[in-house]
């Protein structure tokens, strides 16, 4: 017995994951990890099931309609939802403010 858990190479959730993209040759389903462009924080983004593509939640995209590949992680919209100037002027869209709203107070706690 001795000796014999070193033998056991331990894997980090993101070695598991490259491994298993690598299997299947896809991403699909498996979340992404991603660097924050406001606090440049590394987080993942979950894939979301209805609409079969990652998360746009986190997308500074989706929020601004702006042009833009950036990532957000979620104590960031948080930050941003907590400052409503910023807030505001970030994002324009009614529908958008209501949804960041609702993931900020829901998911976040
Ligand atoms: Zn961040």
């Amino acid at each position: 017995m001795k000796g014999k858990n070193k033998e056991l190479k331990k894997f980090s959730d993101e070695e598991l994951l490259a491994e298993i993209i690598s299997r299947s040759g896809s991403t699909k389903g498996l979340p992404t990890k991603t660097k924050c462009f406001k606090c440049s924080k590394d987080f993942w983004i979950k894939w979301n099931q209805t609409t079969q593509v990652p998360s746009k939640l986190h997308s500074w995209e989706y929020w601004t309609d702006k042009k833009t590949k950036d990532k957000i992680c979620g104590s960031c919209l948080r930050s941003l939802y907590s400052n409503k100037s910023d807030f505001w002027t970030s994002v324009k869209d009614l529908k958008k403010r209501k949804i960041l709203s609702g993931y900020v107070s829901n998911i976040l706690g």
